[in-house]
């Protein structure tokens, strides 16, 4: 609630207006000041997600943080615990980022990317997105969803009462395709791995695959995402929540209604795994 209150005093009338009608195209059915309502108590009722087992897949090298995670000397458990770890996994990512270098391991460095989009976010953070490939704008600013379908997915994290800061943001390849053609096979294999480790590294409880693309390259399936999206997958360690990519909601706006009952289990996936562990997600 405090990052709500925070964020209210950053926006102006119109903005504020524009969040509502973002909501409203959502199928949220409007607001309370009910602490039982701002819980979500009533309005969400957690579906039992069909858990089914993705491929297997061999697990990356990258370090895992949490297994090497030990309590600082001088700092008070759990805080410094919890630094520790984020530590690692900045570490991790770190060397991630200096491995790839500036890559020249499949054809897309000599068909005009301009940089490497590496990923953005919080290091520790539980809930990871993984998109397609970075577009035009991503391409010239180096971080991924900055462009349009970026705003809409900016919105949709705030939704479920997060910010973007919060969350880890990446792509299955890391350059743009010429003209946004879709990656090709040999482009995710050679550069798949290397989101792999990112997700070892971080080790989200969540994560969210954007559009057909994510989906079928993260759980090795020929499936599209019509067939996917409702349902939940164990991956990596992690669950992993398909929905439609922001791209295709701006084309098609009757289907953000799906996205938010997607976030909705995303929401309720993100609270039980952090009331197990004593602390609290807040809602929006
Ligand atoms: N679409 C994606 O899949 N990724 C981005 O980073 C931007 C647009």
């Amino acid at each position: 609630m405090a990052s709500v209150v925070r964020w209210l005093a950053t926006v102006d009338n119109s903005q504020l207006a524009e969040h509502l009608r973002f909501f409203q195209e959502l199928g949220v059915s409007g607001v309370s000041r009910d602490a039982r309502w701002q819980r979500r108590e009533t309005v969400l009722q957690p579906e039992p997600a069909p858990l089914s087992e993705a491929p297997e897949i061999a697990p990356a090298s990258a370090t895992t943080a949490k297994e090497e995670s030990s309590t600082p000397s001088g700092v008070s458990e759990p805080v410094g615990a919890a630094v520790k770890l984020a530590r690692k996994s900045e570490e991790a990512l770190q060397q991630i980022r200096s491995e790839i270098g500036d890559c020249t391991r499949c054809k897309l460095h000599r068909l005009g990317r301009k940089q490497i989009v590496f990923g953005v976010g919080n290091p520790k953070a539980d809930l990871m997105f993984v998109g397609e490939a970075p577009g035009a704008d991503e391409d010239t600013q180096g971080f991924p969803f900055v462009g349009r379908a970026g705003q809409l997915l900016t919105k949709i994290i705030e939704a479920i009462g997060l910010q973007r800061d919060d969350v880890y943001i990446a792509n299955v390849i890391k350059c743009r395709p010429p003209e946004n053609r879709n990656p090709e096979p040999d482009e995710v294999e050679t550069c798949e791995p290397f989101l792999f480790q990112q997700i070892d590294s971080i080790q989200p409880k969540v994560i969210v695959a954007l559009g057909t693309f994510a989906a079928k390259a993260l759980l090795k399936t020929q499936d599209p995402i019509s067939r996917l999206r409702g349902r939940a997958f164990d991956y990596r360690g992690a669950t992993l929540i398909p929905t439609f990519h922001p791209a295709f909601l701006l084309r098609s706006p009757d289907r953000k209604r799906d996205v938010w009952e997607d976030m909705k289990k995303v929401r309720d996936l993100l609270q039980t795994s952090s009331s197990d562990e004593g602390s609290s997600v807040g809602p929006a």
